[in-house]
């Protein structure tokens, strides 16, 4: 599986340079110009090798509602979304294969799947996923979803009396089903890993949290979880810890350099510090706040500070598409309306290293992936700079980012194995995948919500509208 790139273009510090890109046993052995072809002579001229994205942060199995979710807030959009879950296995699967595929074609070769769980079929649900990323071949970070209370807990209760009914599963049932996913399935030499991933502050205990942050120091894993995105959720930290989520989270011990923390919108200054110090990373994934009406994260102040950011797409009920190009580009020209001083802003540049660098960081292996360096693992992409939405010629990457690229990915590489050529994935069959989504859906345009119905009124009163 040994290649030679042949006169592509990639990045340097302030330009471009046209070089030779040696692959060996899936690491990057050399770039430079006019190196000898070892194995397989790939031609790159006319095209842009970057390193591969991370979308790190999206809920493989929401594609299946995508384009019909009510135009919500977080609180009762996640009211309506349950009411239509849960899924039988085989839609876990094919839903899996199309976040990765369309992940891959637009620029990433990882995905973090904060995945849904089936009640009742856990298990099988994180090996239904393991197999859809290992067909594809796509780098594959599995966050199963957890939480150990019931979805009305979520929302503050402001001067009300709640009752909320206790969660169908136990919180020392749900660790177990994480450590016995750990054992049978995280394999990160293989391209398949299991992080911890309790959903947030609004519906996990401090004992979810505590049993997760063990779990993560006893096999190395990584830690994901949603952070303060509504301010829904701001209110709710207070009335649950009468200090702000972030604060909680130091204190019991959640936060380091292994921590992933999806949205961060409703952070003030003191809890960017703590994010800074602890080295944590923010996944900003600013489609699904707007759709949302999360609010803005404050992604620049998270910059300045030191904290490490990246992109994700988010599930593709709040989004509505994996594609990571559109992520990386509203969540960098976003900002430049959040800071008049225009020396802050993102560049396009600065976006691909966060989207790659940053991803990689965010889960504790920037030493492998993320950077074309000699000795990284060859997780590339290799963009067609004659594609008709790249032209006509000017600089690379700003047409990449700033523009609105459409099947761009010529070829793709995860660990050295091609899963993208000419376009087209080679691992699996795309036309049988769109037959099945197809097939296994319906046209839908009137659905009603019945949770909705239950806790709108008590929403709206906290909420003061
Ligand atoms: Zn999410």
């Amino acid at each position: 599986m040994n290649f030679t790139i042949q006169n592509v273009l990639i990045a340097t510090n302030d330009d471009y340079a046209t070089v030779d890109v040696q692959v060996i046993d899936g690491t990057i052995a050399a770039i430079a110009p006019d190196l000898d072809v070892i194995g397989t002579a790939v031609d790159g001229s006319n095209k842009l090798l970057l390193p591969g994205f991370v979308n790190a942060h999206t809920h493989s199995s929401e594609m299946w509602q995508r384009g019909i979710m009510s135009i919500f807030p977080l609180e009762l959009w996640l009211a309506e979304l349950y009411d239509f879950a849960p899924l039988d296995l085989e839609k876990v699967y094919l839903s899996a294969l199309g976040t990765a595929v369309e992940t891959l074609l637009s620029g990433g070769t990882s995905v973090v799947d904060h995945l849904v769980l089936t009640p009742g079929k856990e298990l099988e649900t994180i090996a239904t996923a393991v197999r859809a990323y290992r067909e594809v071949g796509i780098r594959a970070f599995i966050a199963p979803l957890i939480q150990d209370e019931s979805l009305s807990a979520g929302i503050p209760s402001g001067e009300t009396e709640q009752n909320h009914e206790p969660y169908f599963r136990s919180t020392t049932a749900t660790l177990e089903i994480i450590e016995e996913a750990v054992k049978q399935f995280h394999r990160p030499e293989e391209g398949v890993s299991i992080l911890v991933a309790p959903t947030g502050i609004q519906l996990c205990s401090d004992g979810l949290f505590k049993g997760c942050i063990e779990l993560s120091d006893r096999y190395n894993l990584c830690r994901h979880s949603h952070l303060l995105e509504t301010k829904a959720q701001e209110k709710l930290a207070q009335e649950k810890y009468g200090c702000t989520a972030v604060e909680h989270l130091q204190r019991i011990g959640y936060l380091g350099d292994r921590t992933s923390l999806a949205h961060c919108v409703w952070l003030n200054d003191h809890d960017i510090t703590i994010l800074a110090q602890t080295q944590c990373t923010v996944v900003h994934n600013p489609l699904s706040n707007l759709r949302l009406g999360s609010g803005i994260a404050p992604i620049l102040k998270y910059i300045k500070s030191g904290v490490n950011v990246t992109f994700g797409c988010d599930g593709a009920s709040s989004n509505d598409s994996q594609d990571l190009l559109e992520a990386i580009k509203m969540g960098s020209i976003l900002h430049n309306i959040t800071d008049s001083d225009y020396q802050n802003w993102i560049t396009p540049k600065k976006a691909v290293e966060m989207a790659s660098l940053g991803g990689a960081k965010g889960l504790n292996i920037a030493d492998q992936i993320g950077s074309l360096t000699v000795g990284k693992q060859a997780d590339l992409v290799m963009y067609d700079l004659t594609n008709l939405s790249l032209l006509p010629r000017t600089d690379p990457i700003g047409l990449l980012v700033l523009g609105r690229p459409t099947n761009v990915v010529h070829s793709a590489w995860i660990n050295g194995k091609q899963i993208v050529s000419k376009n087209q994935i080679n691992t699996i069959n795309i036309d049988n995948l769109r037959q099945e989504l197809f097939n296994r859906s319906q046209w839908e345009t009137k659905r009603k919500s019945q949770t909705v119905a239950q806790i709108e009124t008590h929403y709206r009163q906290v909420m003061d509208l």
